[in-house]
């Protein structure tokens, strides 16, 4: 069964999340004086016996240090709301980790976030935070920094896109980035127990949305965008998501079409294209769901 998340930290988006044009490289080793802290999650014991992958496994937070001014920024934004520690906790509760699974803040040197199949570990760039701090003021958003967590979260659910297709070698059709992006929507938009997602994790879809209208708009003429790349293009990205939020409750989210933003050629076909994507993503990790 599928186990809704909800938002402790408040919404927002996510900049580049497996970021467009390309994939940071390998993560440097882990800064061995790095303070580390173990976030446990909720006592799982009963529950070892249950799923195939029963490793009893948590996401450990590491925040490493950082020293340029983007890094020291999205440090302290993603620190000060204990991003991480809540990210790893939510993860540890919803899914049966077949092993412990790292998870940096990182400085990279660029606005990133990536799974590292060989060393079975995930860094959020403190850049990635900072990127979307600015973008988000820039708009004059009444709270950036809500809104730069709500994209992080959502960045964090697509790069769990990579590790749970990774860890639990999961069979998948499309590309390995398409797909990320739906378990990112699917985490932010399924309905909880109330029926309905909650209204910060919305936002958050909705503002990572933002984010590639945003980076599309940066990047100049889509003539210039690397159309080789694992991603897709940024307004694509930007319009899946605009099309899974309507389509995952078209009556609460209805204001996606009154935007006018999507066209009703995508949108009529929304609710099923959720519905599908939604059953896959549920399906794909039912052995795993705790
Ligand atoms: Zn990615």
């Amino acid at each position: 069964m599928l186990i809704r998340v909800t938002a402790a930290v408040s919404s927002a988006v996510l900049l580049g999340g497996c970021s467009g044009g390309g994939e940071a490289a390998e993560p440097e080793s882990a800064d061995p004086t790095a303070a580390e802290m173990e976030v446990a999650g909720p006592d799982n014991a009963a529950d070892r016996s249950k799923g195939p992958a029963d490793g009893g496994g948590q996401m450990i937070v590491t925040y490493e240090e950082a020293t340029s001014p983007e890094a020291q920024n999205g440090k302290k934004i993603m620190s000060e709301a204990q991003f991480l520690e809540e990210m790893a906790a939510e993860t540890s509760a919803m899914l049966d980790l077949p092993q412990d699974i790292p998870l940096f803040g990182r400085q990279c040197g660029e606005a990133n976030a990536y799974w590292s199949s060989s060393d079975k570990a995930m860094t959020i760039c403190y850049e990635d935070a900072d990127a979307s701090f600015q973008v988000f003021s820039k708009a004059n958003d009444p709270d950036p920094v809500a809104s730069t967590i709500g994209a992080e979260r959502a960045t964090f659910y697509h790069e769990l896109g990579h590790a749970t297709i990774d860890v639990y070698d999961l069979p998948f059709t499309g590309r390995e980035e398409d797909v990320a992006d739906q378990l990112a929507a699917v985490l932010l938009l399924e309905p909880d127990e109330t029926g309905k997602a909650d209204p910060d994790n919305v936002q958050a879809a909705v503002d990572w949305a933002r984010i590639w209208e945003d980076s599309a708009a940066q990047n100049g003429s889509p003539e210039d965008f690397p159309f080789w790349d694992a991603h897709e293009y940024d307004l694509a990205r930007m319009y899946n998501f605009e099309c899974w939020i309507y389509g995952s409750n078209p009556v609460d989210n209805k204001f996606i079409i009154d935007s006018g933003t999507l066209p009703e050629d995508r949108s009529q076909d929304c609710p099923e294209e959720w519905e599908r994507m939604s059953r896959a993503w549920d399906e794909m990790l039912d052995p795993y769901w705790k």
